[in-house]
């Protein structure tokens, strides 16, 4: 029997799905889910090295298939992805988002990959200051600012004294063993001013119901836990973060054959049929969400926050 880290009530199993990266034979996992708060994880306990080993080279340079490269294909989904586009009212990071107090302010960006925010924030005056763990990323990242070896669970010595203006972790929670280990050290690099930004996928989003374990950004077993806007605030409440804005974003690239192909290899390697992976069911998606609610709709949750009193 498990319990919900959020609420504490038990939880059900969800799924039991492979590996995908390990093809057609990779190893099984369960995944537990709680109806109360929207809230799931990955069943089992796992050390640092087991989770190092879900890792293969080039992930963490990685990014999501994005809307580029689309004109190649053809006129109906140019048009879908026209539509998507209309009904994209999401908001994506940017570093303005933030009215930074201070006249040198700071970025810490915790799970930094190739910079890519280290550069947005960079550009907007901030002094950017990286965590990454993987030697590859951290070189590519490093034309932004200083970084270091590190996790959002075990900071790096030079980090850990600081105190930053903005501490980012997007995409990163869910690939922690320990969210709200994670999340109190975010809540620990914060200036008395500072604010909180975290970016998970949207569990509640309408792609998940319908592709399940092969939906793209389900990614089982490197994604070991699964929020929801509600499960979001309330584990960041335990943290000591008070959550202050909400954003829901990424909703076209769904619509996009770079994220239909890479689905489709999903689904292909979890041993699913590919056909509800297909161009129908883009279709289907879009015309079930273009005016369904910010919870469905988008990818992925990123929240504000500040150190709560006390
Ligand atoms: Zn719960």
């Amino acid at each position: 029997m498990a319990l919900c880290l959020v609420c504490g009530r038990e939880m059900a199993q969800r799924w039991q799905a492979r590996d995908h990266a390990r093809g057609q034979n990779g190893p099984e996992y369960g995944v537990l889910w709680c109806r109360t708060c929207g809230y799931g994880r990955v069943a089992g306990e796992f050390a640092p090295e087991d989770v190092a080993g879900f890792y293969g080279q080039s992930y963490y340079t990685h990014s999501a298939p994005g809307a580029e490269q689309e004109a190649a294909h053809g006129w109906l989904n140019r048009l879908r992805m026209h539509l998507a586009w209309r009904a994209d009212h999401g908001l994506d990071l940017a570093a303005d988002e933030v009215q930074a107090t201070d006249a040198h302010p700071r970025l810490c960006d915790v799970g930094c990959g190739n910079g890519k925010a280290m550069g947005m924030f960079h550009a907007a005056g901030y002094e950017a200051v990286g965590i990454e763990p993987d030697p590859e990323a951290r070189a590519i990242a490093s034309r932004y600012g200083r970084v270091y070896e590190g996790t959002a669970e075990w900071l790096p010595e030079e980090v850990e004294q600081r105190q930053f203006e903005v501490v980012l972790l997007s995409h990163v929670l869910e690939h922690c063993i320990d969210p709200i280990a994670a999340l109190k050290n975010v809540r620990s690099l914060l200036s008395p001013e500072g604010t909180a930004i975290v970016e998970v996928p949207n569990n509640a989003a309408l792609a998940l119901e319908m592709f399940g374990p092969a939906w793209f950004f389900a990614d089982i077993p490197r994604h070991l836990h699964f929020f929801t806007e509600n499960s979001l605030r309330e584990v960041m409440g335990q943290a000591g973060l008070r959550v202050t804005e909400t954003f829901y974003t990424g909703y076209t690239r769904q619509f996009s054959q770079s994220w239909l192909a890479a689905q489709r290899q999903v689904a292909t390697n979890l041993g699913v049929q590919p056909a509800p992976h297909g161009e129908g069911a883009q279709w289907r998606l879009l015309a079930r969400t273009a005016l369904a609610s910010p919870e469905r709709k988008y990818d992925s949750i990123r929240v504000h926050a500040v150190a709560a009193e006390g």
